[in-house]
């Protein structure tokens, strides 16, 4: 829907969508071929082979494409892909072995792998920065390709300023892209502080009910988009169309999910933050955090991820999370159930101890996705898991 005036919510539901023109089905049908019937010799309706094209992929894609863009007045498009990683993997390929890549230092652990282990062997050089803190024409030198980014981070929340380092990277010519995963559209659309392409892991809130691994790109360059497009012809990243059906009703309510996931949360730093067995709390709109600023220029709120320091040693956090009966131990985020997780053994452990330390993640630092429940019950778990975890 390009240069829609709908509201956000209403293009969640409608942005890009329209009855399937055969049979008028309001909910798209699953495309589920590999290739079309031509109507004679080299003679098709635009659908050739699937990995090129699929209707249902383009759904989604129309979808996430209108609520990146929601407060532009230019189009905007958007990629799907198997997974965020491959998302992030095809920007990377739009690279020359020799380009010079600025990314922030607090980024998922996967990225950095793909970077560091995968992309640095074809010769793409990756500096690694705070963005959160340093200058970004200090962080940035001329000669920089791309900028990467994720704010606010994971697992600390950190939060970097996007216009700035989108100027800064407009200055000397670099790409900048954010990943979008943890904000959402509902509360941050880079595109629109001067980013040029932003990166979702879709498995997380876009999607919303753990039940699906996808990635997308979302541009209001075509140019970009149409490049973007031919590496995954190539390449052939692309997600399945159920994958993307289950996607596109997730994406729906993203809007009422995202509402949900940041009220249980707001409750829950009141209440960490009054805890006398907690120490600090990190969310990026609480008056405690100390990028709040920025967080509220650039963000109108935040969903479900909650990070916080239980004043105990490895032990007991691990007693406090494995008392945990609302809250499932598990790594991922951005569902409607509530997750935990300890980052320094599960998520972040492939990080050296003297790494973690300088990142500032100790070793009593709990991760939360918030889930949508109701938040008494959250409350309630979380206060009798740390009494557990203290009283034994
Ligand atoms: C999960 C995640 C990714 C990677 O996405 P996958 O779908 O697991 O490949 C990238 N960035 C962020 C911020 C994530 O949380």
């Amino acid at each position: 829907m390009k240069g829609s005036s709908h509201r956000f919510e209403t293009l969640a539901i409608h942005g890009g969508q329209s009855p399937e023109p055969t049979t008028g089905a309001v909910s798209p049908p699953v495309f589920q071929t590999s290739t079309y019937a031509q109507s004679g010799v080299a003679k098709h309706s635009g659908y050739e082979y699937a990995r090129t094209h699929n209707p249902t992929r383009e759904k989604l894609e129309a979808a996430v494409a209108s609520l990146e863009g929601a407060d532009l007045s230019e189009p905007t498009f958007a990629t799907a892909y198997a997974s965020g990683c491959a998302a992030t993997s095809a920007i990377q390929h739009l690279l020359d072995a020799g380009d010079r890549v600025v990314s922030g230092d607090d980024i998922y652990g996967g990225t950095w792998r793909l970077f560091t282990k995968v992309f640095a062997r074809q010769g793409i050089r990756y500096d690694f920065v705070d963005l959160s803190h340093v200058d970004p024409a200090d962080a940035i030198p001329e000669g920089t390709r791309l900028v990467w980014m994720e704010t606010p981070t994971n697992p600390l929340l950190k939060v970097a300023d996007i216009a700035a380092i989108a100027a800064r990277a407009r200055q000397v010519g670099a790409m900048l892209v954010v990943d979008n995963t943890f904000a959402t559209p509902v509360f941050q659309r880079p595109l629109s502080l001067g980013a040029h392409a932003v990166v979702h892991s879709t498995t997380k809130y876009i999607n919303g009910h753990a039940d699906v691994v996808g990635g997308v790109v979302a541009t209001a360059d075509a140019g970009l988009d149409e490049r973007l497009r031919f590496v995954r012809n190539s390449v052939g990243n692309q997600p399945g169309p159920w994958d993307c059906w289950l996607t596109l009703r997730g994406l729906k309510t993203l809007p009422l999910r995202m509402e949900r996931h940041q009220a249980n949360a707001r409750a829950l730093v009141d209440w960490l933050e009054a805890h006398p067995r907690v120490g600090r709390v990190f969310y990026p709109m609480a008056d405690s955090h100390p990028q709040v600023e920025v967080a509220r220029r650039q963000m109108s709120g935040f969903g479900g991820m909650i990070s916080f320091e239980l004043d105990a040693d490895l032990d007991t956090s691990v007693r406090f999370v494995e008392a945990c009966g609302v809250f499932t131990i598990a790594e991922s985020l951005g569902g409607v159930e509530s997750l935990i997780e300890l980052p320094a053994v599960m998520t972040h452990a492939s990080m050296t101890p003297e790494a973690r330390r300088a990142t500032g993640i100790a070793d009593g630092l709990v991760r939360l996705s918030v889930g949508i429940e109701h938040v008494d019950d959250l409350i309630a778990d979380l206060d009798q898991a740390i009494g557990a975890a203290f009283s034994a």
